[in-house]
């Protein structure tokens, strides 16, 4: 290695920088320029490496030469970090600062997510966990494990949207869009270990006529605790102080007798109708109470298909209507208003 070949390097290497930065538009060139020469396997640092190779006279006045050039070359990268920020701070030609913005249109949450938001937290603070579950699932889990009868109506076409391609075979490969969320309940209960208290709401979706009460896909919000003890009168209380939580005023509740298979005993709640008052009006057909929500004991075979000893354990499953909680919140008549994505009925909620 002689100095006259490192000189000629050092030189190509300065107009082949100089030729990079004229190109670099943003820090990340930048970043990659200054790595390839003076990094560890940088340009630079490989002509440093040749120097020990030089005459011992002409070492020192080489390495300082080296240095200044690596100086140089930090500097010039330096600049232009410098020039790139300044440009990008530039207005362009004839931009007018003072001139009025457009007025930015502000979104809202949708009426039964903050209906959701606002359960979620009524029972987060009764220490709930919240739990999400995947929209499709399979016969098994929609409704084996649930205790439905193999010739139960809501198992036909009819009434639960099978995923075409996957409804046959046995119940686990048998795949549906959930129509309730009481299966997730399950995968729950057998990853878990209890006393445990769970909320897991979402949309459900059914093969169904709409009416102004019925829509084909709609929210739920169901809750289950399992515990070695629980009674139903714990649970009405609960229900009603949840409720009266996410209403701000205390809420009028009743349970009546009612059956569903995943529980036994089974019964309706209905919540007084705050838009009379319990006097009687349209959205409550005159009777003063409004059902909202299915619940009870969860069933022995329910336990059991969760992997758990119904001997030792009991519990509180309720099943809230999302969208009827909300037509009560704001006393709206029509359930298919709120899946309408019409923004002049939306955007009042904002
Ligand atoms: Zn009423």
């Amino acid at each position: 290695m002689d100095i006259a070949s490192i000189k000629e390097k050092i030189s190509a290497l300065v107009a082949d920088v100089e030729e990079q930065l004229s190109r670099a538009a943003n820090d990340n060139d930048l970043q990659q320029l200054k790595g390839s020469v003076l990094g560890k396997q940088g340009t630079l640092t490989g002509i440093l490496r040749e120097l020990p190779g030089l005459d011992p006279a002409e070492r020192p006045q080489m390495g300082k030469t080296v240095n200044e050039i690596k100086e140089k070359i930090t500097d010039l990268i330096e600049q232009k970090r410098t020039a790139i920020r300044l440009k990008a701070t530039e207005s362009p030609a004839g931009f007018d600062p003072t001139v009025p913005g457009f007025p930015v249109q502000r979104g809202g949450l949708h009426p039964v997510t903050q209906m959701c938001y606002d359960l979620n937290d009524a029972f987060r603070s009764m220490g709930f966990e919240i739990f999400e579950e995947d929209e499709i699932t399979s016969e098994l889990y929609g409704f084996d494990k649930l205790n439905f009868p193999p010739d139960h109506p809501a198992r036909e076409s009819m009434d639960t949207y099978w995923i075409a391609g996957h409804d046959s075979g046995s119940a686990a490969d048998k795949l549906c869009l959930r129509p309730h969320l009481t299966g997730g309940s399950v995968r729950y209960m057998q990853t878990h270990k209890p006393p445990f208290r769970f909320v897991y709401p979402g949309p459900v979706y059914r093969n169904e006529t709409t009416d102004a009460r019925h829509e084909r896909a709609f929210y739920q919000y169901e809750a289950l605790i399992v515990d070695r003890d629980f009674t139903f009168t714990s649970g009405k209380v609960m229900i009603k102080s949840i409720l009266s939580k996410v209403f701000g005023r205390d809420v009028p509740v009743r349970m009546r007798a009612g059956f569903f298979p995943f529980v036994e005993p089974g019964f309706e709640i209905d919540m007084g109708c705050l838009v009379c008052g319990g006097k009687g009006c349209s959205v409550c057909k005159h009777v003063g109470w409004i059902e909202v929500m299915p619940g009870g004991t969860p069933h022995p075979n329910v336990l059991r298909a969760a992997g758990l000893d119904p001997e030792e354990f009991t519990g509180f499953y309720v099943n809230i209507g999302l969208d009827r909680l909300v037509m009560m919140r704001y006393g709206v008549d029509d359930v298919r208003l709120f899946h309408s994505a019409d923004l002049r009925f939306l955007s009042q909620f904002n």
